[in-house]
């Protein structure tokens, strides 16, 4: 049996390998933070028998309230991605798995298929493909435009994973991208008439790439970086926020996952100084026509509402929703199985993702 996490995003140190039945691994702190949750690898060599895969450090792991019931994600061909079931005794989460095949993956999302979706997008005639800037690794900080800005249009900014671990964040952007450039979908074509469109589907490629679930190549949580970001420590926040101020905001989505809670939901920026009656109707209205429009919505289980004039504005919803007076929410999916419509094999899936991101499209 082998294991390995020497690929984009892989994150796991093997301490003991011997036994088959007790493999203990460890999840790597994120480089500089002491945040830890993702996990990525591979395991090899491994048919038929049964593996017991111990994660020994997950009991102190950022978000611990998330691993009751969770069932880690798996594949052999790394296209279909299947539920394993675990169990979690408050130090140690175990994974007991029998291969079917020689060699399986667990958990998905590469920064190459981030990039085929970047570059199969820019094919349509009305996307363009822009790089604002370099990353602290040197990678790209990608924003896909799509329609043309115009006098009277709408500009809708969506921004996904700036914790990096939150990959169904990425797979809801393929969603709600695959729809907004579908030339025979109505409801696509009449948003471009009244809208044009930034949609960054990875804030966080260096985090994505070094298997981190929180935080940049520097440790830093982009969400915390809104306030005064800087190049130094934060140029993905600081050259999309740059690109907000030159085109203005008039709705905001900050795609996220939450470990815990089992539903799907947004959170608001009703906690900001200038919060009025008119953001908040717009707030009203596009959960009433979520609710409408998908069972996988809901609205009464998530965050706690920040008291009037108590929001962080350092986060990027209440950033936005301040400066340009517009809609802001946070939308955060599940990782581990929707309670009320729950699926045994493949749980909240990246399909239910995309999904979900074309509704969104509807909502908007
Ligand atoms: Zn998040």
């Amino acid at each position: 049996m082998h294991i390995s996490a020497k690929f984009d995003g892989g994150n796991i140190k093997v301490i003991d390998a011997e036994d088959e039945r007790n493999i203990a691994l460890e999840i790597v702190k994120d480089h500089q933070s002491d945040f830890y949750q993702w996990f990525h690898f591979k395991l090899a060599n491994a048919r038929p028998t049964e593996h017991v895969l111990n994660i020994v450090n997950a009991g102190n792991s950022a978000y611990a309230d998330g691993w009751p019931g969770y069932r880690a994600v798996a594949s052999y061909d790394r296209v279909y991605w299947f539920r394993v079931p675990t169990e979690f005794d408050g130090e140690k989460l175990i994974i007991s798995f029998t291969p079917e095949y020689d060699s399986v993956y667990f958990a998905p999302y590469s920064y190459e298929r981030h990039q085929d979706f970047l570059h199969r997008a820019q094919l349509e005639a009305n996307c363009q493909l822009q790089v604002l800037g370099e990353t602290l690794d040197g990678r790209e900080i990608s924003v896909l435009k799509i329609g043309q800005a115009g006098e009277g249009k709408r500009v809708v900014w969506l921004i996904a994973r700036q914790h990096p671990g939150e990959t169904m964040a990425e797979w809801f952007m393929e969603g709600f991208i695959d729809r907004l450039i579908d030339k025979a979908d109505g409801v696509a074509r009449s948003l471009l008439d009244h809208a044009v469109f930034y949609l960054v589907p990875n804030m966080n490629p260096d985090g994505s790439v070094r298997g981190h679930l929180r935080t940049n190549a520097a440790g830093v949580n982009l969400n915390r970086e809104w306030a005064d970001p800087s190049m130094a420590k934060s140029p993905e926040v600081y050259l999309v926020r740059k690109k907000m101020l030159e085109v203005s905001v008039d709705l905001h989505l900050d795609v996220h996952g939450d470990e815990s809670i089992s539903v799907n939901f947004v959170d608001g920026c009703e906690g900001i100084p200038s919060y009025d009656q008119r953001q908040k109707t717009l707030e009203d209205n596009f959960k009433a026509l979520l609710l409408a429009i998908t069972p996988e919505f809901q609205d009464q289980h998530g965050y706690d509402k920040d008291e009037p004039g108590t929001a962080d504005l350092s986060i990027a919803t209440n950033w936005v929703g301040e400066l340009f007076k517009c809609l802001a929410l946070t939308i955060e999916m599940l990782f581990k199985d929707h309670d009320e419509l729950p699926d045994d094999r493949m749980g909240w899936s990246d399909q239910r993702s995309r999904i979900l991101g074309r509704d969104f499209l509807t909502a908007i």
